[in-house]
């Protein structure tokens, strides 16, 4: 950690830009006007009369200048890089989270700032295009969950009470998650986040719930662990054995970080939350991703989430 916090992004802007330029352009410089992506067609402008770190592109129908923020959700802040990367750093770190008024406190940027460049981030960590999960061979263990309510009431199915944030959540066994908050979780929105979801060729295990009922068309088999039963996993031969554990190990992260270091979450913002959550999980060390490709992981993630490619013809927006 301590290698870490002296590492001069955090403390020089242009070291700060230089990091973040060579993961926003992996393949290079871009401009996020027009897409041109030729180096030869882009000059970076330097001397005076330029802030560092700003391009011109000139592809005729453009010739719009831009820099590394343009398109991304740093766009137009006024908080430095610097702070930004060690907030970036800091979300990335922590495997259940840091609380605003921690991370506050920890930049020296105010509170109110410092939440929006964390809900920022987490929308940076928002999967981009995402393709089915699973396939042929593949396990997916599917399970529900309901924020906001005690520990013990957690587990009640059923839409009929008011507080209960209903959360649906699939793993692949040995690969990543994903989390959705849905308005009712009744078989027909299970139904469909199973179908728009999952490949069709793999198998599905849930508990008892008869949630997962309408899914079974959607998917090559459907087996239950009867946790009313005690049984929370079952051998079937040669066939891997029947349990939802990964999936509650899963919610039990989630659950810790959202009682111990989010507290308070609107339902407003119960999906970026899960969108953090889920970023760090599918970016763990059990799947060989460390702290520093993590963070490389995010910083590519920043782009896109409010880009509007821009028409040669359309309104000049501000580098
Ligand atoms: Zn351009």
């Amino acid at each position: 950690m301590t290698n870490l916090l002296q590492n001069p992004i955090f403390q020089d802007e242009a070291k700060a830009r230089e990091w973040l330029e060579a993961r926003v352009w992996e393949n290079g410089v871009a401009c996020p006007h027009c897409g041109n992506a030729d180096k030869k067609k882009i000059t970076q402008l330097e001397g005076k009369a330029h802030r560092p770190g700003v391009y011109q592109c000139n592809e005729v129908e453009c010739r719009q200048q831009f820099t590394v923020t343009v398109g991304t959700v740093f766009e137009r802040s006024k908080i430095p890089l610097t702070k930004w990367l060690a907030a970036l750093f800091l979300m990335t770190a922590s495997k259940k989270g840091v609380s605003a008024h921690q991370m506050h406190r920890m930049l020296g940027v105010s509170y109110k700032s410092t939440w929006f460049m964390m809900h920022r981030l987490r929308e940076a960590m928002r999967a981009g295009s995402l393709e089915p999960m699973g396939g042929h061979g593949a396990i997916i263990e599917a399970d529900e969950t309901y924020y906001g309510k005690p520990e013990g009431e957690t587990k009640r199915k059923g839409p009929r009470h008011r507080n209960n944030r209903p959360i649906v959540s699939l793993v692949e066994r040995g690969g990543s998650v994903r989390s959705f908050h849905v308005a009712v979780a009744n078989q027909v929105t299970v139904a469909q986040i199973v179908r728009e979801n999952i490949r069709s060729e793999s198998r599905l295990m849930t508990d008892e719930s008869r949630l997962y009922d309408g899914s079974l068309m959607h998917v090559a088999r459907h087996d239950k662990v009867k946790h009313s039963a005690d049984e929370y996993v079952r051998y079937d031969g040669q066939n891997p054995p029947i349990h939802t554990n990964t999936i509650e190990s899963y919610f039990s992260i989630f659950k810790r970080g959202m009682r111990g270091v989010y507290q308070h979450c609107s339902e407003k913002h119960l999906h970026r939350y899960l969108a953090e959550f889920d970023f760090r999980y599918n970016n763990r060390i059990g799947l060989g991703v460390n702290d520093g490709d993590r963070a490389d992981e995010l910083a590519k993630g920043i782009v896109g989430k409010r880009l509007t490619y821009r028409r040669p013809n359309s309104a000049r927006p501000q580098a």
